[in-house]
């Protein structure tokens, strides 16, 4: 058997679609478009590729897209004035500052101080609470973009046994709660697991979220399992030439492709989700704010 590879790049694509269509229906209702304020500190070239496509993203569904580049040795205490002028600018729905920060910042603190209803990244301390609570809350972009896949793929998630491996407030926790949400019964694994492999085995919907390259092995997947690949790694390919690298996720996509029955590639599969629901958050943050009926997208 080889299993269904989960087109995360078309689903996104769909969903940024109808994103786009409900800006156009809100603007042409009302006269506002959502508004999407990113900071990035420092030069880190990989933040810099994440900070342009999310630009581009916002601008391709309607939105105001506002870029805000401090140099890396910017103060915390200005950086954090920063996010206060954005918390206080009515034109701004929604504030991402892209992670990692330089050393002299407290992630911790810039997360505490995004005001919860334009925090589309979902970290704020209050939206985590909230969604644990199982009330209205902006939720973490990739958490929330692997649930759809698993939705989009399996409809119906009620009773199954879902393993997430890793515990972060970013992606590992939050998938939990969704997949508690979907009635799902959930298993959370981490680096002091026992047993880790068992433990795999017998989960219908498997999220990897670890950041160690192909750690999932094809036998500890349930034959027919969804798996759900979060991990984003680089490695070397010397089959690709001298210095070359590429990008595999935390499960060995090859080996687990043959025993599951649906599998996210990666690239392709959670990646493009994640840009994704973080413009659904931001037109979910802009309803709210505006008092505008929720549009289901
Ligand atoms: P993290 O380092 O904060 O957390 C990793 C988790 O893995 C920890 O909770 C830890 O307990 C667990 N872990 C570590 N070693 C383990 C082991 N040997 N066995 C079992 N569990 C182990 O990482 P993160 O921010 O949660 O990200 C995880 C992965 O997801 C990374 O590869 C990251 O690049 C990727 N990611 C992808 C996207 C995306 O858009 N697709 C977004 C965020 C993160």
């Amino acid at each position: 058997m080889s299993a269904q590879r989960i087109d995360g790049k078309a689903i996104a694509e769909n969903l940024r679609g109808r994103i786009g269509a409900a800006v156009g229906a809100l603007e042409k209702a009302h006269g506002k478009t959502p508004g999407l304020a990113v900071v990035l500190v420092g030069e880190d070239a990989a933040s810099q590729v994440y900070v342009r496509n999310k630009g581009i993203a916002t601008k391709e569904a309607g939105m105001t897209s506002l870029e805000f580049r401090l140099p890396a040795d910017t103060p915390e205490a200005v950086l954090l004035d920063k996010v206060r002028t954005l918390n206080a600018d009515a034109a701004v729905n929604g504030i991402l500052v892209q992670f990692p920060v330089p050393d002299q910042i407290s992630q911790q603190r810039v997360i505490d101080t995004i005001d919860p209803a334009k925090d589309v990244d979902g970290l704020n301390p209050l939206n985590a609470g909230r969604l644990v609570s199982g009330l209205d809350a902006l939720t973490p972009c990739t958490p929330l973009g692997s649930v759809i896949l698993a939705k989009e793929t399996l409809k119906d998630l009620t009773g199954k046994h879902a393993v997430v491996i890793g515990r972060s407030n970013l992606v590992g926790k939050p998938v939990a709660q969704l997949l508690l949400k979907e009635n799902c019964t959930v298993t959370m694994a981490h680096s002091r697991t026992a047993d880790l492999p068992a433990i795999c085995r017998s989960a219908d919907i498997l999220v990897a979220a670890v950041g160690i390259p192909e750690i999932v092995k094809g036998d500890w997947v349930k034959p027919g399992a969804c798996v759900i690949d979060v991990g984003i790694n680089r490695i070397d390919a010397p089959e690709k030439g001298e210095g070359k690298t590429r990008l595999v996720g935390d499960v060995d996509f090859a080996a687990a492709e043959a025993v599951a029955a649906h599998i996210t590639p990666v690239p392709g599969g959670v990646g493009p989700m994640t840009i994704a629901c973080l413009l659904r958050n931001t037109l979910t943050a802009f309803c709210r704010q505006n008092g505008f009926v929720e549009v289901e997208v």
